[in-house]
């Protein structure tokens, strides 16, 4: 890609309108733009018939529609799941998953390249932060899965749990949703949306107020202050109050359930103890629950609980009369779980170890 060319996909209307003025031509130029890019996936101006021919000249000489590479794609054995590693325009490679469940088909968008949450049980957090995705980027990973979907599916739900923090990466990726599910563009419904968060308070407040139908996941993964902060450093500065009493704002401001997700690892957090104290810290908020087993990395001795003991965790909740399913994340063996995504990145000659 050109980088004097300006990226049309991830303008919004607005955006779009303004620039189709400045070359003298009409706003309604930008509703036909859209369509092209957006639901006809046509990248090469020239093709885009409906626009006079002196227009399209500018635009292929000033303009550009991004498109990303699929450098590879792996398919899970119980063809349940396929990953995709992306090239974006800037030769950075992020990771996609699509999950296939019954009537759902989940893409499984990364916001970021690599993540600074530096969580202790998780690949992209190990594999530290790069950079922030744009909206383009983010998506350009939704459109590449459609094209590879093909006419006959398409994707039904989208969640942000690929790599990255949606929420430290807040404004691209709230625009990514919106023109998701604008119906000029791709009209993805909100509520198929799930933004999963390690808990940054401020941003879900933020969320909140975004007059958005999606669904909100809180990343929880510990019961007390001082075990979530050994798991996951943010807590240091947004504690589990902090962030339940934001959640809570959320919940009561969208009237939705939240979602907290609870990854289960073998001796840190699945004790009795801490089934209760899930219940207590559940007890004021509106919400469900996901059990989400470990999955296994590198470079960690953190390890899944036995059946018995993921089992015994949920009897507690659900004995207390909280919704409490298991997730067992599916693709663990092309290490498209959860938490397993790390890019193999080779930087000034030095190649971190990745897992595909
Ligand atoms: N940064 C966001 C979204 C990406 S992580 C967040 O943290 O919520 C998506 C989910 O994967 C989170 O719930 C996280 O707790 C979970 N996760 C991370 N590593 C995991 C692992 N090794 N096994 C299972 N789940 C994991
Ligand atoms: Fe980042 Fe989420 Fe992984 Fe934590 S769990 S390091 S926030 S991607």
């Amino acid at each position: 890609m050109n980088s004097n060319h300006i990226n049309l996909k991830g303008l919004d209307r607005i955006e779009l309108e303004s620039y189709v003025q400045s070359w003298g031509e009409p706003k309604y130029r930008a509703k036909q733009l859209m369509s092209w890019i957006y639901q006809k996936g046509i990248s090469d101006f020239e093709s885009m018939t409906n626009l006079p021919k002196s227009f399209r000249h500018t635009l292929s000489s000033q303009a550009t529609i991004s498109r990303t590479e699929i450098v590879t794609s792996s398919v899970s054995t119980d063809d349940k799941s396929i990953k995709y590693l992306f090239r974006l325009s800037d030769g950075k490679q992020v990771e996609s998953v699509l999950m296939f469940d019954q009537q759902r088909i989940t893409a499984c968008l990364s916001s970021q390249f690599g993540c600074a949450m530096g969580c202790q049980f998780c690949a992209t957090g190990k594999m530290g932060f790069f950079k922030n995705l744009t909206t383009a980027e983010i998506l350009d990973q939704f459109m590449g899965i459609e094209q590879e979907l093909g006419r006959e599916k398409s994707i039904t739900n989208v969640v942000f749990m690929g790599m990255g923090e949606p929420f430290a990466n807040y404004k691209p990726t709230i625009k990514a949703i919106r023109l998701l599910c604008n119906p000029e563009t791709i009209g993805m419904a909100e509520r198929r949306i799930t933004v999963s968060t390690v808990g940054l308070a401020p941003q879900i407040r933020r969320f909140a107020n975004e007059g958005l139908k999606c669904k909100l996941a809180l990343s929880l993964n510990a019961t007390t202050n001082a075990d979530r902060s050994q798991l996951m450093p943010i807590n240091f500065q947004f504690p589990i109050d902090e962030i339940l009493s934001a959640t809570k704002h959320w919940a009561k401001t969208t009237g939705e359930l939240a979602t907290l997700e609870y990854v289960l690892i073998r001796g840190i957090n699945d004790r009795t103890k801490d089934a209760e104290r899930l219940c207590q810290l559940m007890a004021n908020l509106p919400c469900k629950l996901n059990i989400i087993p470990f999955n296994e990395i590198e470079d960690s001795n953190f390890q899944r609980p036995d059946a018995n003991a993921i089992e015994n965790f949920q009897k507690i909740i659900t004995q207390n009369h909280y919704v409490a399913p298991i997730r067992f994340s599916k693709g663990n063996d092309i290490t498209a779980a959860c938490g397993q995504l790390r890019t193999i990145y080779h930087q000034a000659g030095k190649t971190m170890t990745g897992m595909i």
